[in-house]
C-alpha cells in the first residue's frame, strides 16, 4: 500500500537524517512525498503513468552522487524524492496486482516496465495491498523512523501507521464501497 512505500523511503533515509540532522526534514518530506507520488496514476493507467522500475534509478542514482558531492536540503529532498519512488515502483513488482479484489480476481500484471515496453508481473510476496503482511510490514518499517524523526514529521508518520493499520482492516470490506468508476 502507498504508506508501506512511505516507510520504506523513510527507513532508507533515517541513518542519513540521524547523522545530518539539519537534512532531516528534506529527506523526510522528500522519502514521504516519494512514496506517495507514483500512485497519483491512478486516475490514469495505474502502475503504468508514474511507475518507472528501470527509468526511476536512472534519475535516483546520479541525484544520491550529487546529493553527496553538494549536501543541501533541496538535493537531499530531490534524492530522497527519487530513491523513494523508484523503489516504490521496484517493489509493487513484490505485490500483488493493481486490482481491487485481488482475491477473487488476479492478474497478471504488477506493474508498467517502460523499457522493454511490457508488465512486469506480480510476485504476490506481499499478497495485496493493505494485506495483514503488508500491515506488519509497514508498521516494523516505521519504527526506526519513529525515534529519528521528531516534532510535526513524528506525528506525521504516527498518523500514517494509524491510517496504515484502518486501511488493512477494511481492506476486503473497501471493494464494496468503492465506486464502479475507481475500480
Ligand atoms: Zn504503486
Amino acid at each position: 500500500m502507498a504508506t508501506t512505500h512511505v516507510f520504506v523511503g523513510l527507513a532508507l533515509v533515517a541513518p542519513v537524517a540521524y547523522t545530518v540532522p539539519e537534512l532531516a526534514t528534506a529527506l523526510a518530506v522528500g522519502a514521504i512525498i516519494g512514496g506517495l507520488a507514483p500512485d497519483f496514476d491512478l486516475v490514469f493507467t495505474h502502475r503504468r503513468t508514474f511507475h518507472f522500475p528501470f527509468v526511476g534509478g536512472a534519475f535516483a542514482v546520479p541525484l544520491l552522487a550529487v546529493t553527496l558531492l553538494f549536501p543541501s536540503a533541496l538535493t537531499a529532498f530531490l534524492a530522497a524524492f527519487a530513491l523513494t519512488a523508484w523503489v516504490h515502483a521496484v517493489s509493487d513488482a513484490a505485490g500483488g496486482g493493481p486490482e481491487m479484489d485481488p482475491w477473487t480476481n488476479p492478474t497478471d500484471r504488477a506493474v508498467y516496465d517502460h523499457v522493454r515496453g511490457r508488465w512486469l508481473r506480480p510476485r504476490r510476496w506481499i499478497r495485496y495491498d493493505g494485506a495483514p503482511e503488508d500491515a506488519v510490514l509497514a508498521v516494523s518499517l516505521a519504527v526506526v523512523p519513529l525515534f529519528v524523526f521528531d516534532g510535526l514529521l513524528r506525528t506525521v508518520i504516527l498518523t500514517l501507521v494509524v491510517v496504515s493499520v484502518i486501511y488493512a482492516l477494511l481492506r476486503r470490506r473497501l471493494i464494496e464501497w468503492t465506486p464502479d468508476w475507481l475500480e
